[in-house]
């Protein structure tokens, strides 16, 4: 069973604004989240059995992807695929819509990200989200982590910052998308201090070396059991996804450098993630 815990949905310009793609194009490459939703559909489970679909409530990103919409998708095939809603901490009915979003859409997690969101992830607005979400069972899912977008600081973005969330919600469930990249030092101290604390690997693949270290890192640090899989689709697929962890494996970087157990990366591919959330069948 493999479970891709970080794939979106959404399109230019309806969800995603075209400055957000400029700023993706400047940095990086084209936003291709383009194609007809059955394309999307079929891209996203190949070679997965369920995946998770992220709502993204951010405006000051010009990033959008509304609870219902997300819901609505996620209803073309509830066996498998599992939506996970979004709010604006800044928003003052933040509140009410993860109560809506979970009883009414069956929505099972949020997504939210600070540096997109433009928000301190210590203010009151975020952590009284974090509170609702521990007190509704909800896990999070976090880009605690860099980001080409300019709407917040990077000061906002550090995954050390998680800490003391976790701290204060100990049974919240967390996910550092892309292990926190390029911070992979402080994800895997956070998640190695707290039970709940997990962190996925997506989008991770297309800078090898990067890849490479931060596995090493969670592997000597013996927190590779709390590593998730996923891919950031479509922006990566789960093909490319699982190829690229294979490539580290063994000696990649030749005989002298730390050896990366191929078990190891099985292990993350099958990680029975749902599960550790906390999400049922
Ligand atoms: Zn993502």
């Amino acid at each position: 069973m493999i479970v891709d815990i970080h794939t979106h949905v959404g399109t230019v310009p309806e969800h995603i604004h075209e400055r957000f793609v400029e700023q993706a194009r400047e940095a990086w490459v084209d936003v291709q989240l383009g194609g007809t939703l059955d394309e999307h559909y079929a891209g996203a489970l190949d070679g997965v059995d369920r995946a998770v679909v992220l709502a993204f409530d951010a405006p000051t990103a010009g990033f959008v992807v509304p609870n219902d919409y997300v819901a609505e998708y996620v209803a073309r095939d509830p066996a498998r695929l599992v939506g996970f809603g979004s709010v604006d901490p800044s928003s003052p009915t933040a509140l009410d819509e993860l109560e809506r979003m979970q009883s009414d859409l069956g929505l099972v997690g949020c997504k939210l990200g600070p540096i997109y969101q433009a928000v301190d992830p210590l203010g009151p607005e975020f952590l009284r989200v974090c509170e609702a979400l521990e007190r509704l069972e909800l896990p999070m899912l976090i880009h605690q982590g860099t980001t080409f977008a300019r709407s917040g600081s990077l000061l906002q973005a550090r995954p050390i910052l998680l800490d003391e969330v976790a701290l204060r919600f100990p049974s919240l469930r967390i996910v550092i998308a892309h292990m926190g990249h390029p911070w992979f030092e402080e994800a895997i101290a956070v998640v190695r201090r707290h039970r709940h604390v997990y962190a996925d690997v997506s989008a991770l693949v297309s800078r090898r070396w990067l890849l490479y270290n931060a596995l090493v890192q969670a592997i000597e640090y013996r927190v590779d059991h709390k590593l998730l899989f996923g891919t950031d689709f479509p922006f990566f697929t789960a093909r490319e996804t699982i190829d690229g962890l294979r490539s580290v494996t063994g000696d990649a970087f030749g005989p002298q450098l730390p050896v990366i157990d191929p078990d190891v990366v099985e292990a993350i591919i099958e990680r029975p993630s749902l599960e550790l959330l906390g999400i049922g069948a």
